[in-house]
């Protein structure tokens, strides 16, 4: 709520300001009275006034004499002066002070009505005055303000890239540092496996016969001995493949196919497959190779226990393919077999990591390329891909 005004009122006669004061007396006024020049003076040093009304008749100091001085005192200069005389018009040339504020004149016998509604003009000026002030400190204080946090929105901007590259370093040494220990964590797990395998080999090599049924048993850790070995190796490439350069030459598909579907198939007796002829590629050979010994694995894998057991391996417009006449599944289910872990066949006794397709993919999508597939449960599969890398 804002401070009352304050009205000063100055009279050597009690009962004058006793009338005045009843004049005007009303909310959010306050009057302040003084006998003198010299109380009024006291008082306009510790309060602030809006508008003074003086007596110009006095003793000792009169009120044109009072004006003057408040007139010469950088804190009173300005408060507007309503003079109550019982002199005529000339008694306004005695007061000099006219150029520092508002001076009215009220001659006696005062008419109330014209004194309040003089004394309502200056305190409504008064208060659209203290108005303006405050917003102006307002605004002020929001300049200030906003200037501040101009300022700290700056520093920090200009601090934001180095915390970034900080971070960014931070994170990245981090990352190095798992990744290090991912690598040795994985190429050492891989290494305890391949030795239970071979123990498990030896074992039963030399004790095979003595075994009897325990044999079985020898024969289920060295094959899932074989599983975690190929799944750490997958995983390995999993994380390789994003990461490393390709390496990229002109391939013969045809020969390549030829030799890995050759050496693939010998696991799979009874199994038969054929290569189109100038077949070629450009690419990284090594990820290629990868790719293709998991197309060409699940391709005799799961067409192994079929009757036609042919792998194909040929080209039809721009996309390669593998086909087989396996065991192969509803398209309708298998959005997600390209993601690592997705196993459609999980439980039809046919081993694998689920992760083969993921590389393959990958791979293919690092070549540029893209890969699809055709199948029908109980009618083999096709997997197409097509590759866009061309060597610089
Ligand atoms: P997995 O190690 O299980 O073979 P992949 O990532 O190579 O893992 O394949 C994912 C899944 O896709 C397989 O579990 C299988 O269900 C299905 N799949 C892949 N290739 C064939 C195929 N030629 N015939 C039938 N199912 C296949």
């Amino acid at each position: 709520m804002n401070p009352p005004a304050k009205i000063l009122l100055v009279d050597d006669m009690e009962e004058n300001l006793l009338a005045l004061e009843g004049l005007l007396r009303k909310d959010g006024l306050e009057i302040l009275t003084a006998r003198s020049g010299a109380l009024a003076l006291e008082i306009l040093l510790t309060d602030e006034v809006a508008l003074a009304i003086l007596d110009v008749q006095m003793p000792l100091m009169d009120g044109f004499e009072l004006a003057e001085l408040m007139r010469g005192t950088t804190r009173t200069q300005h408060i507007p002066i309503i003079f109550l005389t019982a002199g005529g018009p000339d008694e306004r040339r005695k007061f000099r002070g006219y150029e520092a504020g508002a001076v009215d004149f009220l001659y006696k016998p005062i008419e109330p009505l014209i004194l309040k509604a003089k004394t309502d003009v200056f305190l409504d000026l008064y208060f659209q005055n203290r108005e303006i002030i405050r917003q102006r400190d307002q605004l002020l204080v929001s300049s200030e303000e906003n200037a501040r946090l101009y300022k700290e929105i700056k520093a920090l901007n200009e601090s934001l890239e180095e915390r970034v590259e900080a971070r960014t370093a931070q994170l990245t040494d981090a990352n190095e540092q798992m990744r290090g220990f991912t690598y040795s964590v994985a190429h050492d797990f891989r290494q305890y496996i391949r030795n239970v395998n071979t123990n498990a080999q030896m074992l039963l090599q030399e004790r095979g016969k003595e075994l009897g049924q325990d044999k079985e048993y020898l024969e289920q850790i060295s094959s899932n001995a074989i599983l975690m070995s190929k799944m750490t190796n997958d995983l390995l490439s999993y994380a390789r493949i994003r990461e490393i350069e390709l390496s990229c030459s002109n391939i013969d598909l045809t020969t390549l196919c030829l030799q890995m579907a050759g050496e693939i198939s010998g696991q799979y007796p009874g199994s038969t497959f054929t290569v189109a002829e100038q077949m070629a590629t450009q690419g990284d050979q090594t990820l290629l190779r990868i790719a293709l010994q998991n197309l060409l694995d699940n391709a005799f894998k799961y067409s192994q226990r079929s009757e036609n057991r042919l792998v194909e391996i040929g080209k039809e417009k721009d996309a390669f393919f593998v086909r087989d006449h396996g065991i192969g599944f509803d398209e309708h289910y298998a959005q997600k077999i390209f993601q690592p872990f997705e196993r459609l066949s999980s439980g039809s006794g046919f081993a694998g990591t689920g992760i083969g397709l993921a590389n393959v993919k990958r791979i293919i999508e690092r070549h540029r390329g893209k890969i699809w597939f055709r199948s029908q449960p109980g009618q083999g599969s096709t997997f197409f891909f097509s590759i866009h890398a061309e060597c610089a």
